[in-house]
Formats: structure tokens, C-alpha cells, sequence
């Protein structure tokens, strides 16, 4: 476990004993691997299941279709810092990119649906994907071009999906289409299968990091399915996964804070070993300001994002809306923090942080997906100023 973390006001013996189950599963199954799965590009199916026993992908998901049969935001933000402090944000994107697809599919899909696609997602012996992006835009939904219109009893959709992370090796795709008029109005979501005619895909291999996932551009050219593979209300799209994104994003500023506590971690074991003019690093006061400032701002981050994880779950309770702006602005934050963090780590490491095979290195090339994936830095500040009223 990181050196910094510090004690947590909601502790309780189920989340510590949770933390430290998915603390065992990174130091076995994946520590040991992450540069050689990063270089190859790919990472063993069996890992998928591995994590799926553990129940790490079971968070709002009936116990009928393999889930946990509970929510929890303090455990969904544990594993997302303990994900983010390993540093292979490939391997993390790849498991946990279903957790984007698996509640439209547990809140709108039929029993049939349930039993067939989520159980085999949650289990992790199959992937999942949410497809929303598009070629002509990620931020702005609204204006997405993708179609689906009847044909029978059943659905023909067209158009192209980018950027979508699990993509190649997916199972099952929650796509978004429109099949009204103009805006989010417009737009209802389907789960297709990978097998679905009509549908194909093309690998995209030349990301600047997430070097392990897999993520694929699908095409939809005329793709059949049935009616049935229509999720929820026709139009309905966005209410479906407005809790979606937001979990996504309490996932993601939490992995930012892993992985800037694992550039603090890291910076300070380097400058405690190397000498530079007749003392350690850890000695030369410009270097203590930097450890001083990615300490402070992870602090910062570290009680924001927990106090937020507790109003989730006072949220879910009372039946109320999810902290929609606190959310926005805690993405922010968080990449925000993971940049500075990777950035005067980088610096303090000198040379030695410059190569591969040093999780400094790989985390530098890897925060910048933090301030785009999920809602981009700018469409988060609005967001945040739309919720403030203004
Ligand atoms: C590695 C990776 C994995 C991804 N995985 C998935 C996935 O699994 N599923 C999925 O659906 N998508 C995925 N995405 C897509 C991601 O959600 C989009 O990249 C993101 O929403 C931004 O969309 P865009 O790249 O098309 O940028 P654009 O929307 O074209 O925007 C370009 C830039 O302009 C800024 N901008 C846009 N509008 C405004 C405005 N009004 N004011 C100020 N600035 C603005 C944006 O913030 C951005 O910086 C992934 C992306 C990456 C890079």
C-alpha cells in the first residue's frame, strides 16, 4: 500500500477488508507484469476472469446476474485508487471500461438480456463496451449521427463509433443512436452483440498510452438486430446513463489520485537514494517544495473525492441526484493533480524517469487521457457552472 495514504473518516472493517482484497489481486496478478503486458500491447484474457470472481466489476448489479447485490461509491473509489497507484492505466481501462456499460444494461435490459450478456460481463468471461463517441465528436452527444430506424420487427443501425476502450475483444456494445430528431431527445441506446450482422471493427494501435487496452473505431453498416435490443424508452438515452457517467467519473478522478500518490511515492524513495552535491536529494529544499505541493494537492483531492463518495451513497439512499457538480469538478481536480504530480515526479527522477519501464514514465504519458476520456476538462467546467445555477 502507498506510504501516504492516510487515515479515511468512513472507514469500516467491510471497505478496509474490500481495499485490501483488491490490494492483493494488483501486488499477484498484476504488479509483477505491468511493463511487460504495457510493451506488448495486451494483457491474458484470464485476468479479465480473475477480477470478475473477486467481484470487482459487481458494484449495482443484481446477485441474479453475478453482481454484488449492493452499491457502494467508498469501495468504487478504494479500487480506483489502488487501480490508478499501480500504474498501467492500459490494463485498468480495459477491466473497468464494462462498468461503464453495466448499469444501462442492469436498470433497462430484459430478464433474457440480463441472464445472457450481464452475467457473462460481470463474471469477466466476456467483454463489454459503451459506444458514444463518434468521429465527428465526443463532447457534444447530442449531435451524434449514428441511426437506427425500424425495419420490421427489428432495428437497422448505421454509423461509425470511435475511441471505444475494450472495444476489439467486446462481447457486448451499449451503442447510442438516434432514432428521433435533432438533440439528446433524439438519441435511445441498444445492446448489441459483436456478432450482430452488419457490424464490424478496426483496432486503433497508436495511442500515446493505455498501451494494454485494446480500443477499436466499430462500424455499423445496416446492422440488424431485434427490437429487443432497444434499451429503455426510445429517446431516453440520456437520463439511462446520466448515473453512468457520473460513476465514471468519481472512477476516474480516483484513479488520478492513485496514480499521483504513486508519483509522490515513487519521487520521494529517488530522492532519498540519489546524491547530488554531497547530499540526497530529499535534502535540497527546491526539491522538498515540490514533494510539499503534490502532497497538499493529493491531500486536497483525497478529501474532496471522499467526502463526494459518501454524498453518492447518501444520494442512492434518499433516492436523490447524484453530486452532479462536485463530480464535474472533482474530474478536473483530479487530472489536474495526476498532471502536476506526474510532472515534478518526472522532474525530481531526472533521466531515470525519462525511461520506459519506470511507472513515473508510463503515468506522465498516460494522465493526459484523464483530462479527455469521460468528459473533457472544459465540457466538466461547464457542466459544473450549468449545475451552479448560472
Ligand atoms: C483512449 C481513449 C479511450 C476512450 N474510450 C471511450 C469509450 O470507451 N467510449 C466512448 O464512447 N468514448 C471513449 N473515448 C472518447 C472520449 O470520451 C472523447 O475523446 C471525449 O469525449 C472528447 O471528444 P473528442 O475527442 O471527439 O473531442 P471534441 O469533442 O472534438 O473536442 C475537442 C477539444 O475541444 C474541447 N471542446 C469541445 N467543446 C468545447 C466547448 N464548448 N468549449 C470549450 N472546449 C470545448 C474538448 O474539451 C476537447 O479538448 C475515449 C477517448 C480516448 C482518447
Amino acid at each position: 500500500m502507498p506510504t501516504t495514504t492516510p487515515a479515511r473518516p468512513f472507514d469500516t472493517p467491510e471497505r478496509a477488508s474490500f481495499r485490501d482484497t483488491v490490494q492483493r489481486f494488483i501486488d499477484v496478478e498484476i504488479a509483477p507484469h505491468a511493463d511487460a503486458w504495457d510493451e506488448a500491447g495486451d494483457f491474458p484474457w484470464a485476468l479479465h476472469e480473475k477480477a470478475g470472481a473477486l467481484g470487482l466489476f459487481g458494484f449495482g448489479i443484481d446477485e441474479a446476474y453475478g453482481g454484488l447485490g449492493f452499491d457502494d461509491a467508498l469501495m468504487r473509489f478504494d479500487s480506483a485508487v489502488a487501480m490508478g497507484y499501480a500504474g498501467i492505466g492500459g490494463v485498468n481501462a480495459s477491466l473497468f471500461s464494462r462498468g461503464i456499460m453495466t448499469g444501462p444494461i442492469q436498470h433497462l435490459a430484459s430478464e433474457d438480456q440480463k441472464a445472457e450478456a450481464l452475467t457473462a460481463i460481470v463474471s469477466g468471461q466476456v467483454g463489454g463496451a459503451l459506444a458514444m463517441t463518434e468521429p465527428s465528436g465526443g463532447s457534444d452527444l447530442a449531435r451524434m449521427k449514428t441511426r437506427a430506424h425500424r425495419d420490421g420487427e427489428d432495428w437497422l443501425i448505421s454509423g461509425e463509433k470511435t475511441f471505444i476502450t475494450g472495444g476489439m475483444k467486446a462481447s457486448w456494445f451499449v451503442v447510442g443512436a438516434r432514432t428521433g430528431g435533432d438533440g439528446f431527445g433524439g438519441v435511445s441506446l441498444f445492446l448489441v452483440p459483436s456478432d450482430a450482422p452488419g457490424f464490424s471493427r478496426t483496432a486503433i494501435t497508436n495511442k500515446m498510452g493505455w498501451w494494454a487496452s485494446d480500443t477499436a473505431t466499430l462500424h455499423f453498416d445496416d446492422c440488424r438486430v431485434p427490437a429487443s435490443a432497444q434499451l429503455g424508452q426510445e429517446g431516453a438515452c440520456l437520463l439511462a446513463i446520466m448515473d453512468n457517467f457520473n460513476y465514471e467519473r468519481l472512477s476516474l478522478a480516483a484513479g488520478c489520485l492513485g496514480m499521483a500518490r504513486r508519483c509522490l511515492d515513487d519521487a520521494i524513495d529517488y530522492a532519498q537514494q540519489r546524491e547530488t552535491f554531497g547530499k540526497p536529494l530529499i535534502k535540497h529544499q527546491a526539491i522538498r517544495h515540490k514533494i510539499a505541493d503534490m502532497s497538499m494537492k493529493i491531500d486536497a483531492l483525497d478529501s474532496y473525492l471522499q467526502m463526494i463518495a459518501w454524498r453518492i451513497n447518501q444520494a442512492r439512499e434518499a433516492g436523490a441526484p447524484m453530486p452532479a457538480a462536485e463530480l464535474a469538478k472533482v474530474k478536473v481536480l483530479g487530472s489536474k493533480t495526476a498532471e502536476f504530480c506526474a510532472n515534478e515526479a518526472m522532474q525530481i527522477l531526472g533521466g531515470a524517469g525519462y525511461l520506459r519501464g519506470c511507472a513515473v514514465e508510463r503515468i506522465y504519458r498516460e494522465v493526459k487521457v484523464m483530462a479527455i476520456g469521460g468528459g473533457s476538462e472544459e465540457i466538466m467546467r461547464d457542466l459544473a457552472v450549468k449545475q451552479m445555477g448560472l
